[in-house]
């Protein structure tokens, strides 16, 4: 199958109110061009040097989702190319990427991203922290970020009740904290979770966005 038929594939079992970050991490820029030229405008990428570097020679249409572990020293590469990033893991970098975003006089979406995985290699907050920071006000007077939702990684397990049962646990500690704490920010909707394995669970448990790469654009080559 093609890029765009696997594009069309995916896209025709989505609900209408999710939409598909498609995930080019790894994968060289005719191949992402494959994926604009079919219509798909959202992008994924994990690395900041690599989102730097692809991003100029794309067209700049492009939304560009930032994924992965962002390093404080690498949020002043991706701030003129990020319009969301995914993958805020603690306060201090949210503080970061605030402040950058301000010296360049930008506005940026991000998600709180939550570890719900039993995996210690997965970061984000925990659900006690999250739900303590709010409580806290550390989401509050961020002049240059809107906080938009959360987004989470389940296990990586072929147990599927275990990977429903943290998308549900995700989709709980979102409302809880759309519900007290985010209440007069209308662009606090978004749930970002599942990938090529899981996303017809994550959509089943109240995502709004979800991540996929190899069911798009096929193994990556590491
Ligand atoms: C790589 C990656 C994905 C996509 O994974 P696939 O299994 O290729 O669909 C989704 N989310 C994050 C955070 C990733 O790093």
């Amino acid at each position: 199958m093609s890029i765009a038929q696997n594009l069309q594939r995916i896209t025709a079992q989505l609900p209408n109110n999710v939409k598909l970050v498609a995930v080019s991490k790894f994968h060289p820029v005719e191949k992402v061009m494959e994926a604009y030229d079919a219509g798909q405008r959202i992008f994924g990428e994990n690395r900041a040097q690599e989102l730097a570097a692809k991003a100029p020679q794309m067209p700049s249409d492009i939304e560009w989702h930032f994924i992965g572990h962002l390093q404080k020293n690498k949020v002043r590469m991706i701030m003129p190319w990020a319009s969301v990033i995914q993958s805020i893991d603690s306060i201090e970098l949210l503080q970061l990427v605030n402040k950058e975003a301000a010296r360049i006089d930008r506005h940026v979406k991000v998600l709180l991203q939550l570890h719900v995985a039993k995996e210690q290699t997965k970061s984000g907050f925990t659900i006690d922290e999250v739900l303590q920071a709010a409580a806290e006000g550390a989401f509050n007077d961020l002049s240059n970020v809107t906080i938009a939702g959360v987004m989470a990684m389940a296990t990586f397990t072929d147990n599927m009740e275990q990977v429903a049962s943290e998308f549900e646990q995700v989709h709980n500690t979102f409302l809880t904290l759309r519900d007290k704490y985010f209440a007069s920010n209308d662009a606090f909707k978004q749930i970002s979770m599942g990938m090529s394995e899981d996303w017809h669970i994550a959509v089943q448990h109240g995502a709004t966005l979800v991540r996929i790469g190899t069911d798009i654009f096929g193994a990556r080559e590491y």
